[in-house]
């Protein structure tokens, strides 16, 4: 293994992250370094990724980042300071193509991902913030309300510790629970996803202006 392969296998962005000073909760999240964070909104394990300024990438670029440092320089520190071994010798211009094409791979793979999970925590806690509004806006005001319960009260009370179960495994999560998640969730997402978009669409409609804090909230896409 090459000193890149051998620091990304052997030491988690977490670990570097830890051993440079900065505290990483039992969820695995910390205050980013990267944008002026006040609560934890980086996860990192494996990798890191920050929800708030998108910052993200494996262990060597969160050290060069960290440090200022390009990423050679950044590999070569990880190893010295986690006892790394590595070969030092050069990879053939075959291996050396191969190599970069599965790198590419990679990164698109990890992009794509990046972006789905952004998607799926957004929506969710979007709803979540919807039901809120709804169980606080549609409760009924008088012992005979119970008769005629607004749907919108009801669907709050049914869905919203569901869906804080959801976001606590999310936010909770290693990258695998969060593929799984995903996996597991998804489909909700995309059909909430197209209950705001209708819902957006609709009031535009009737008030010709965004949101008037009935329905789902207007988002900007
Ligand atoms: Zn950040």
């Amino acid at each position: 293994m090459n000193l890149f392969e051998a620091v990304k296998d052997q030491v988690t962005a977490r670990a570097a992250a830890e051993r440079y000073g900065i505290r990483v909760n039992r969820y695995g999240m910390a205050v980013c370094p990267f944008h002026p964070d006040r609560n934890p909104s980086m996860k990192l394990d494996r990798r890191f990724h920050c929800f708030a300024c998108g910052a993200d990438g494996d262990v060597i670029n969160f050290v060069a980042r960290l440090f200022g440092m390009k990423n050679g320089e950044a590999a070569r520190k990880i190893a010295a300071d986690f006892g790394v071994a590595y070969s030092r010798s050069r990879a053939s211009p075959a291996q050396m193509y191969q190599a970069r094409k599965q790198k590419n791979r990679e990164k698109i793979q990890q992009e794509r991902f990046n972006s789905a999970q952004r998607r799926f925590f957004q929506i969710f806690c979007d709803y979540r913030q919807t039901l809120d509004e709804w169980e606080r806006r549609y409760a009924p005001t008088d012992p005979d309300g119970w008769d005629h319960i607004d749907p919108r009260f009801e669907e709050a009370l049914q869905n919203k510790s569901r869906i804080d179960y959801i976001l606590d495994s999310f936010i909770g999560g290693s990258t695998e629970d969060i593929a799984g998640l995903i996996a597991q969730y998804g489909k909700e997402a995309a059909s909430l996803d197209r209950r705001f978009r209708e819902d957006d669409r609709r009031r535009q409609e009737k008030t010709g202006r965004g949101n008037d804090g009935h329905g789902f909230p207007g988002r900007s896409r």
